[in-house]
């Protein structure tokens, strides 16, 4: 497939151009690919075949882009809150007048279904809106001490050059849910875009750039080395904040990273989703519920619901028609019309799909759909259901990030609430049920960052999307989301 073919124009606004990670690294507003530097290639799940090559930075690059977020930061800070205002709302603006472009390039590199690829860029376009409103409201405190001797002022200040890290999972969303964020609070940013999906941020950068973001206030950079290199950038004394989307194992080895020089860090890391559906729930807000916590992105998010619990009044009803809707769902090519379940982003992902379906089927489980990886090409592996999921299973402790719904039933719901705190993650969960006080005991008693309440999506750009245990640190989105750029600044005076 050539990438280089102009994409059809929408609505007359100029084309993204899926071509724009070729252009190079986008360091201080300029697109550069070092002589001597290698490429990364870009595959395309739904085909295997090489879509195009971005370049490999190493740390003389890293050290390039943190210079270049550092000479853009006291212009960046003391622009008007108005005028970056201003800027982000013109992002969000030309996001969305772009967005089937963006669509089909997401739907590309990651595979997505086209329908949730649009999803996607609308939510990620939000947040440039959002942060727009918030840019104008960040506001400090003026108060008497309680013993009156002393003025209180606090302010808040931009913390200072931000990294942020990104996964492939969503390529313009979790990179617009920290840069629209960062640069509303006065903060400059270095972005490394995930190996696998990096074209959609190039193609951003490209997008703020026109929005009149000045150069310098984003730099990205794609590397096959992400350790050394974020170490390089890590070790800067400018750079006061990391901000890390991805899986726990690499947030707990970042956060050590960030120790050395005591860097404060935004944590959104790996999840595992109860989804719990009680016998007195409205039987199709469940099933709806549960195909959107399971089934968008065909599996491949932090919040899909990783494991299933229903009542066993209502178990085997919801059963049948979970498996009814999973295996009518037609699975394709991402940027195909009609596609419902696209690709997995490797066939690493693949692999790790299929050891934890054998693993659960070989210690009880029964298939009820799916369950056999297709010949290729492509990286795909078909919706599948599972029912009797022991409580050993692999997959109940691991993320499994593809199409499987994995289900076993519970008695009552002391027994529902153990089984879905038994993990070390705290992202997400789901509870189904049409008594609200129980809906809310539940959902307070789990222990997750964020509870689904008879729905089947939680993201809103609007609300504080995190989580607890070792699911992360910070919020992101919300009043809480451009706080994690701010330091506070209390000065002491006598009136
Ligand atoms: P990952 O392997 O942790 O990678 C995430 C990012 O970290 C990529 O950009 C990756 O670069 C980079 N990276 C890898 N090793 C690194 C190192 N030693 N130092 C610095 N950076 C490093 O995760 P993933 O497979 O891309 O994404 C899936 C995971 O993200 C899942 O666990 C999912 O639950 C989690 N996630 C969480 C949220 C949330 O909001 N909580 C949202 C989405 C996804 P390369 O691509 O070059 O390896």
């Amino acid at each position: 497939m050539n990438v280089a073919t102009p994409s059809p124009l929408t609505a007359g606004a100029p084309a993204i151009d899926p071509a724009a990670g070729a252009r190079g690294l986008y360091i201080g507003g300029q697109w550069l690919w070092p002589a001597d530097r290698p490429a990364i290639a870009v595959i395309d799940p739904s085909t295997g075949e090489r879509l195009a090559q971005v370049p490999d930075a190493g740390t003389p690059e890293a050290a390039a882009a943190v210079e270049a977020a550092a000479t853009a930061a006291p212009g960046w800070r003391a622009t008007p809150p108005r005028r970056r205002s201003e800027i982000l709302r013109r992002c969000f603006e030309l996001m969305s007048a772009r967005a089937e472009d963006l669509a089909r390039l997401i739907s590309l590199e990651n595979g997505k279904a086209l329908r949730d690829a649009r999803g996607e860029v609308a939510y990620a376009a939000e947040f440039f809106r959002w942060n727009a409103e918030e840019a104008v409201r960040i506001s400090g405190d003026f108060a008497l001490s309680p013993a009156g001797g002393n003025h209180i002022i606090v302010d808040y200040e931009p913390v200072g050059i931000c990294v942020l890290i990104t996964p492939w999972n969503f390529p313009a969303a979790m990179a617009t849910r920290k840069i629209a964020p960062a640069l509303a609070a006065g903060c400059t940013v270095v972005l490394k875009p995930a190996s696998e999906t990096p074209l959609t941020a190039y193609a951003l950068a490209a997008l703020y750039e026109e929005a009149g973001v000045p150069p310098g206030v984003v730099n990205v950079l794609t590397t096959s080395t992400p350790g050394p290199v974020t170490a390089a950038m890590l070790a800067d004394p400018r750079v006061r904040k990391l901000s890390f989307t991805g899986s726990t194992p690499v947030g707990r080895a970042l956060l050590a990273e960030a120790a050395k020089n005591v860097i404060g860090c935004s944590m959104e890391l790996g999840g595992n989703a109860p989804l719990i559906v009680f016998d007195d729930a409205d039987i199709e807000v469940a099933l709806e519920g549960a195909m959107l916590a399971k089934m968008r992105n065909a599996g491949e998010a932090c919040t899909a619901a990783n494991r299933i619990y229903v009542q066993a009044g209502i178990h085997d009803r919801f059963v049948t028609e979970l498996t009814a809707r999973m295996a009518a769902l037609k699975v394709g090519p991402g940027p195909e019309a009609g596609t419902e379940c696209g690709p997995m982003i490797t066939a690493k992902a693949v692999d790790k799909i299929e050891r934890l379906v054998d693993d659960a089927l070989g210690r009880g489980a029964r298939l009820l759909c799916g369950g056999t990886r297709p010949e290729g090409p492509g990286f795909f592996y078909p919706p599948t259901v599972l029912v009797d999921v022991p409580g050993d299973a692999v997959m109940g402790g691991e993320e499994i990030f593809g199409p499987v719904a994995a289900i076993s039933r519970f008695e009552t719901e002391e027994e529902a609430i153990a089984r879905a705190n038994a993990t070390e993650y705290g992202l997400a969960a789901y509870v189904f049920t049409r008594d609200l006080a129980r809906g809310l005991r539940v959902s307070r008693r789990i222990e997750t960052g964020m509870v689904g309440l008879n729905r089947g999506l939680v993201s809103d750009p609007a609300a504080p999307f995190g989580g607890t245990k070792q699911s992360g640190l910070g919020r992101e989105g919300g009043a809480h989301g451009v706080l994690e750029f701010l330091e506070a600044k209390y000065i002491a005076t006598t009136l």
